[in-house]
Protein backbone atom coordinates (compact mmCIF):
# COMPACT_ATOMS: atom_id res chain seq x y z
CA UNK A 1 0.00 0.00 0.00
CA UNK A 2 1.16 3.17 -0.86
CA UNK A 3 2.03 5.15 2.03
CA UNK A 4 0.15 7.69 3.73
CA UNK A 5 2.72 9.50 6.17
CA UNK A 6 4.06 12.29 5.85
CA UNK A 7 7.98 12.32 6.05
CA UNK A 8 9.45 13.56 9.77
CA UNK A 9 11.58 15.83 10.40
CA UNK A 10 14.15 14.33 13.23
CA UNK A 11 12.58 16.84 15.96
CA UNK A 12 9.11 15.61 14.78
CA UNK A 13 7.42 12.50 17.81
CA UNK A 14 4.62 12.85 16.43
CA UNK A 15 3.30 13.20 12.87
CA UNK A 16 -0.38 14.01 11.85
CA UNK A 17 -1.07 11.85 8.30
CA UNK A 18 -2.19 12.89 5.25
CA UNK A 19 -5.83 13.02 4.63
CA UNK A 20 -6.15 9.48 3.57
CA UNK A 21 -7.66 7.77 0.35
CA UNK A 22 -8.63 4.44 1.52
CA UNK A 23 -7.43 4.36 4.93
CA UNK A 24 -8.95 5.59 8.12
CA UNK A 25 -8.51 8.97 9.78
CA UNK A 26 -7.39 7.55 13.10
CA UNK A 27 -3.48 6.78 11.63
CA UNK A 28 -1.08 8.42 13.19
CA UNK A 29 3.06 7.49 13.56
CA UNK A 30 3.78 7.83 17.11
CA UNK A 31 6.77 7.58 19.29
CA UNK A 32 7.78 5.23 21.89
CA UNK A 33 10.38 5.06 24.79
CA UNK A 34 10.60 1.23 25.07
CA UNK A 35 12.62 0.94 27.59
CA UNK A 36 13.02 2.91 30.40
CA UNK A 37 13.50 2.69 34.67
CA UNK A 38 11.69 4.76 37.41
CA UNK A 39 13.10 5.05 41.05
CA UNK A 40 11.40 1.66 41.35
CA UNK A 41 14.33 0.10 40.15
CA UNK A 42 16.98 0.93 43.00
CA UNK A 43 19.73 2.42 40.32
CA UNK A 44 17.18 4.85 38.91
CA UNK A 45 16.06 8.60 40.38
CA UNK A 46 12.75 9.58 39.08
CA UNK A 47 9.10 8.82 39.82
CA UNK A 48 6.99 7.43 37.37
CA UNK A 49 5.06 10.35 37.47
CA UNK A 50 8.57 12.83 36.27
CA UNK A 51 8.92 10.01 33.38
CA UNK A 52 5.91 10.09 31.90
CA UNK A 53 5.55 13.76 32.10
CA UNK A 54 9.20 14.22 30.41
CA UNK A 55 7.87 12.21 27.62
CA UNK A 56 4.55 13.71 27.04
CA UNK A 57 7.07 17.30 26.80
CA UNK A 58 9.56 15.30 24.36
CA UNK A 59 6.04 14.22 22.33
CA UNK A 60 5.78 10.50 23.05
CA UNK A 61 2.62 8.91 22.74
CA UNK A 62 4.07 6.59 25.30
CA UNK A 63 6.73 4.57 27.48
CA UNK A 64 7.51 1.07 28.52
CA UNK A 65 8.11 0.85 32.46
CA UNK A 66 10.74 -1.56 32.45
CA UNK A 67 12.03 -1.49 36.11
CA UNK A 68 15.06 -4.80 36.74
CA UNK A 69 12.89 -7.04 38.45
CA UNK A 70 10.02 -5.49 39.80
CA UNK A 71 6.65 -4.60 38.54
CA UNK A 72 6.09 -2.69 41.71
CA UNK A 73 6.20 0.63 39.21
CA UNK A 74 3.42 -0.59 36.98
CA UNK A 75 1.40 -1.69 39.40
CA UNK A 76 0.94 1.45 40.98
CA UNK A 77 0.64 3.36 37.65
CA UNK A 78 -2.77 0.75 37.23
CA UNK A 79 -3.72 1.88 40.61
CA UNK A 80 -3.40 5.53 39.62
CA UNK A 81 -5.44 5.31 36.81
CA UNK A 82 -2.30 6.00 34.34
CA UNK A 83 -2.77 1.84 32.90
CA UNK A 84 -6.17 0.81 31.53
CA UNK A 85 -6.92 -2.72 31.76
CA UNK A 86 -8.23 -3.15 28.32
CA UNK A 87 -5.10 -1.81 27.19
CA UNK A 88 -6.24 1.25 25.97
CA UNK A 89 -4.39 4.81 25.92
CA UNK A 90 -5.14 6.89 28.89
CA UNK A 91 -5.13 10.82 27.97
CA UNK A 92 -3.68 9.85 24.68
CA UNK A 93 -0.73 8.47 26.50
CA UNK A 94 0.26 4.81 26.41
CA UNK A 95 2.01 3.25 29.10
CA UNK A 96 3.58 -0.05 28.09
CA UNK A 97 3.59 -2.46 31.09
CA UNK A 98 6.88 -4.53 30.87
CA UNK A 99 10.21 -5.18 33.13
CA UNK A 100 13.65 -5.94 32.84
CA UNK A 101 14.57 -9.49 33.81
CA UNK A 102 18.16 -10.30 35.16
CA UNK A 103 18.32 -14.03 33.55
CA UNK A 104 20.93 -16.12 34.20
CA UNK A 105 21.99 -15.43 30.85
CA UNK A 106 21.82 -11.16 30.75
CA UNK A 107 19.19 -8.57 30.65
CA UNK A 108 15.78 -9.21 29.09
CA UNK A 109 12.95 -6.81 28.22
CA UNK A 110 9.51 -8.22 28.80
CA UNK A 111 7.07 -5.58 26.81
CA UNK A 112 2.92 -6.22 27.32
CA UNK A 113 2.80 -7.81 30.60
CA UNK A 114 3.88 -7.90 34.04
CA UNK A 115 5.93 -11.22 35.36
CA UNK A 116 6.45 -12.59 38.82
CA UNK A 117 9.87 -12.32 39.72
CA UNK A 118 11.94 -14.36 37.63
CA UNK A 119 15.70 -12.81 38.51
CA UNK A 120 18.50 -15.96 37.93
CA UNK A 121 16.07 -17.92 35.88
CA UNK A 122 16.87 -18.90 32.25
CA UNK A 123 16.48 -17.14 30.03
CA UNK A 124 14.25 -19.32 27.45
CA UNK A 125 12.37 -20.05 30.19
CA UNK A 126 11.16 -16.35 30.75
CA UNK A 127 10.59 -15.80 26.97
CA UNK A 128 8.20 -18.74 27.70
CA UNK A 129 7.03 -17.17 30.18
CA UNK A 130 6.28 -13.30 28.61
CA UNK A 131 4.74 -15.24 25.61
CA UNK A 132 2.07 -17.08 27.31
CA UNK A 133 0.74 -13.66 29.72
CA UNK A 134 0.68 -12.00 25.88
CA UNK A 135 3.82 -10.14 26.07
CA UNK A 136 6.68 -10.22 23.89
CA UNK A 137 10.31 -10.40 24.76
CA UNK A 138 13.28 -7.84 23.39
CA UNK A 139 16.56 -8.35 24.50
CA UNK A 140 18.29 -5.14 25.06
CA UNK A 141 22.01 -3.84 25.16
CA UNK A 142 22.51 -7.47 23.36
CA UNK A 143 26.56 -8.27 23.49
CA UNK A 144 27.67 -5.27 25.90
CA UNK A 145 29.04 -7.65 28.43
CA UNK A 146 29.61 -4.14 31.15
CA UNK A 147 26.17 -3.95 31.24
CA UNK A 148 25.06 -7.78 31.11
CA UNK A 149 23.68 -7.81 27.40
CA UNK A 150 22.94 -11.44 26.34
CA UNK A 151 25.90 -13.28 24.40
CA UNK A 152 25.13 -14.62 20.94
CA UNK A 153 24.86 -18.23 21.50
CA UNK A 154 22.05 -17.53 23.91
CA UNK A 155 20.31 -15.07 21.76
CA UNK A 156 20.35 -17.28 18.79
CA UNK A 157 17.85 -19.69 20.87
CA UNK A 158 15.45 -16.97 22.30
CA UNK A 159 12.36 -16.58 20.31
CA UNK A 160 12.69 -12.67 20.06
CA UNK A 161 9.86 -10.03 18.82
CA UNK A 162 13.09 -7.79 18.54
CA UNK A 163 16.59 -6.84 18.94
CA UNK A 164 17.74 -3.55 21.01
CA UNK A 165 19.89 -2.63 18.65
CA UNK A 166 20.70 0.97 19.79
CA UNK A 167 20.66 1.36 23.32
CA UNK A 168 21.61 5.09 24.60
CA UNK A 169 23.83 4.24 27.53
CA UNK A 170 25.71 1.39 25.87
CA UNK A 171 29.08 0.87 27.20
CA UNK A 172 31.01 1.05 24.14
CA UNK A 173 29.11 1.93 21.01
CA UNK A 174 30.59 -0.88 19.24
CA UNK A 175 28.13 -3.37 20.88
CA UNK A 176 25.19 -1.87 19.41
CA UNK A 177 26.63 -2.40 16.35
CA UNK A 178 27.17 -5.93 17.14
CA UNK A 179 23.48 -6.30 17.96
CA UNK A 180 22.33 -4.14 14.69
CA UNK A 181 24.65 -6.64 12.33
CA UNK A 182 23.11 -9.83 14.12
CA UNK A 183 19.57 -8.35 14.09
CA UNK A 184 20.16 -7.91 9.96
CA UNK A 185 21.55 -11.81 9.75
CA UNK A 186 18.41 -13.22 11.85
CA UNK A 187 16.12 -10.81 9.66
CA UNK A 188 14.84 -9.86 13.59
CA UNK A 189 13.06 -6.52 14.00
CA UNK A 190 14.82 -3.23 15.95
CA UNK A 191 14.36 -1.11 18.31
CA UNK A 192 16.21 2.04 19.70
CA UNK A 193 15.82 3.48 23.25
CA UNK A 194 17.14 5.54 26.10
CA UNK A 195 17.94 3.36 28.89
CA UNK A 196 16.72 6.20 30.69
CA UNK A 197 17.28 6.39 34.45
CA UNK A 198 17.02 9.75 35.02
CA UNK A 199 13.67 11.68 34.00
CA UNK A 200 16.28 14.08 31.39
CA UNK A 201 17.57 10.97 29.65
CA UNK A 202 13.19 9.49 28.28
CA UNK A 203 12.61 9.86 24.76
CA UNK A 204 16.73 10.62 24.19
CA UNK A 205 16.27 7.54 21.63
CA UNK A 206 12.98 6.26 20.22
CA UNK A 207 11.60 3.90 18.30
CA UNK A 208 8.57 4.60 16.05
CA UNK A 209 5.64 3.07 14.51
CA UNK A 210 2.91 4.09 12.13
CA UNK A 211 -0.70 2.82 13.46
CA UNK A 212 -4.27 3.13 13.32
CA UNK A 213 -5.15 3.01 17.01
CA UNK A 214 -2.76 4.03 20.27
CA UNK A 215 -3.16 0.99 21.94
CA UNK A 216 -1.25 -1.74 23.60
CA UNK A 217 -2.42 -4.43 21.30
CA UNK A 218 -2.01 -2.65 18.46
CA UNK A 219 1.41 -1.67 19.23
CA UNK A 220 2.36 -4.80 20.30
CA UNK A 221 1.73 -6.25 16.88
CA UNK A 222 3.97 -3.66 15.22
CA UNK A 223 6.91 -3.90 17.00
CA UNK A 224 7.66 -7.64 15.17
CA UNK A 225 7.15 -6.00 12.09
CA UNK A 226 9.89 -3.17 12.71
CA UNK A 227 9.54 0.80 13.34
CA UNK A 228 11.48 4.02 12.29
CA UNK A 229 14.66 4.50 14.98
CA UNK A 230 15.76 7.28 16.23
CA UNK A 231 19.37 6.95 17.81
CA UNK A 232 20.58 9.24 20.16
CA UNK A 233 23.34 8.91 22.99
CA UNK A 234 23.25 10.36 26.41
CA UNK A 235 24.43 13.63 26.57
CA UNK A 236 28.26 13.30 28.97
CA UNK A 237 26.12 14.99 31.66
CA UNK A 238 23.13 12.18 31.39
CA UNK A 239 25.60 9.28 31.34
CA UNK A 240 27.26 10.84 34.45
CA UNK A 241 23.93 11.03 35.97
CA UNK A 242 23.33 7.20 35.13
CA UNK A 243 26.94 6.14 36.34
CA UNK A 244 26.52 7.69 40.17
CA UNK A 245 22.99 6.16 39.42
CA UNK A 246 24.57 2.53 39.03
CA UNK A 247 27.43 3.12 41.84
CA UNK A 248 24.53 3.68 44.17
CA UNK A 249 22.85 0.24 43.42
CA UNK A 250 22.67 -1.65 46.06
CA UNK A 251 23.75 0.87 48.90
CA UNK A 252 20.21 2.69 49.23
CA UNK A 253 18.90 0.54 52.36
CA UNK A 254 15.91 2.80 51.37
CA UNK A 255 14.58 2.44 48.27
CA UNK A 256 13.52 6.03 46.71
CA UNK A 257 10.30 4.30 45.58
CA UNK A 258 8.89 4.28 49.34
CA UNK A 259 8.60 7.64 49.28
CA UNK A 260 5.68 7.21 47.47
CA UNK A 261 2.39 6.66 49.31
ZN1 LIG B 1 19.86 -3.69 31.24
ZN1 LIG C 1 17.51 -1.02 31.47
Amino acid sequence: MQSIYTTPSESDHLVRILPPKEGDLNAYRHSFDLHLHTFFSKDAADSPESMIAAAKKKGLSGIAITDHDTCDGVEYLRRKGWIRSDGEAVDGFLIIPGVEVSTKEGHLLCLGTTLPFMKGRRATEVVQAIQERGGIAIAPHAFDRFRAGIRQEVLSDLDLAALEIFNAAVSLRRFNDKAATFATHRSLASTAASDAHHASAVGVSTTSYDLRKLSLSTLLEAIPKGGHLEKNYLSPRQAMQKHFGNWFRGLRSVPASRRLK
